[in-house]
């Protein structure tokens, strides 16, 4: 339980309309997740009832389910938690877009003084979310869930992951190590994230963008409860890439450094083929130094211009300015009121 006097703290800690206690929302996305669903739900539900009876959440807070295009019953299920649970609402987007974009529409069209983003499949210890608010209560605008260890992962996702975070500390990308999104966010901090258009989302790379007071809470990620990942490797590699290009131009610098280590190793090489001519009467050896450099020089140009071509895709993207989402359907008390919707 909080104190007077930190509910008035908190009260005047920012020009939001936020009472005590406060209104949260926690945003779950959903992509083909009939067999974790309604277990995810009972834990957030029973959750729910205890910070309500904490005095720390209103009985305003709900949980916003958000269906990314989903294939099998996720839809359905939410709509029967929904009618059978005052506290569920739901968001049925017009096709699948992908975590990210699912994940965004639940932040700018659910209402909250906060919102907490979390997985479906219970790989987030929810247990975390009390701690969660009381730093959001001492003034945090964001507060991050960090994995302890990466024992439930198997080698080869532990190496991958590692090393993929620091391959992002060398480029400059400044991300929080082993956080995903699983955050809390308040609603400055949304306010501002809604502020960045940009198509080629990197939710993790952004929020660092945002700046303001954080704090982090850590966690052990369990394994999936039930289902397979929605992430296979080829999506974890366009993901993986989408941060990098999204957030460092570092891959442009390396054509560059690259082009001028190359150019000076020719520039060298020439000027030892010359001097071998003037000085002694060896022959210069004839296809092996034509043909390597040539495909050498013909991989290194089509590696760069691959790279670069990458950064056109994403200019190209930028520039249609698409909408992220299209809302089908939204259901639940979270949106009988007339919300304003930022899609
Ligand atoms: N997800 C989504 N749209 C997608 C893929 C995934 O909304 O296109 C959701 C999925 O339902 C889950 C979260 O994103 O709640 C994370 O996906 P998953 O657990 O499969 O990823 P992993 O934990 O294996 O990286
Ligand atoms: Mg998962």
């Amino acid at each position: 339980m909080y104190s007077k006097a930190q509910k008035i703290l908190f009260m005047n800690r920012s020009n939001d309309t936020a009472t005590v206690p406060i209104r949260i929302g926690i945003v779950v996305p959903c992509f083909n997740e009939e067999d974790v669903i309604r277990e995810t739900n009972d834990r957030l539900i029973m959750l729910i009832n205890q910070l309500q009876s904490n005095g720390l959440i209103s009985h305003e807070s709900s949980i916003i389910y958000i269906d990314d295009g989903s294939r099998d019953a996720t839809w359905s299920i939410i709509e029967a938690l929904s009618q059978s649970h005052p506290t569920v609402s739901g968001i049925k987007l017009s096709r699948n877009q992908g975590h990210q974009n699912a994940l965004l529409c639940g932040l700018m069209t659910s209402p909250g003084d906060a919102l907490i983003s979390v997985d479906a499949d219970l790989q987030d210890d929810l247990n975390v979310i009390p701690q969660m608010i009381h730093h959001f209560l001492k003034g945090n605008e964001i507060v991050y869930g960090v994995r302890k260890s990466r024992e439930t992962d198997t080698y080869f996702k532990r190496f991958t992951a590692e090393g993929y975070y620091k391959l992002m500390s060398i480029m400059k990308v400044d991300i929080i190590f082993n956080h995903a999104d699983y955050r809390l966010l308040s609603r400055r901090a949304i306010n501002a994230l809604s502020e960045y258009r940009e198509i080629n989302l990197f939710l993790r790379g952004l929020v660092r963008l945002l700046g303001f007071k954080s704090e982090v809470v850590e966690y052990d990620r369990a394994e999936r409860f039930a289902g397979e990942s929605k992430y296979p490797l080829r999506k974890m590699l366009s993901f993986a890439w989408q941060g990098i290009t999204s957030f460092s131009t570092a891959p442009l610098r390396l054509i560059t450094f690259l082009g001028i280590t190359v150019s000076i190793v020719s520039i060298a090489l020439a000027a030892w083929g010359f001097l071998s001519t003037l000085f002694t009467d060896s022959t210069l050896p004839g296809w092996a130094s034509t043909v390597i450099p040539m495909y050498f020089l013909g991989g290194v140009q089509l590696f760069s211009l691959g790279i670069i071509g990458e950064y056109i895709s994403k200019i190209y993207m930028e520039n249609k300015s698409r909408p992220r989402f299209h809302v089908d359907q939204k259901i639940g008390t979270s949106f009988s009121k007339n919300k304003k919707n930022h899609e």
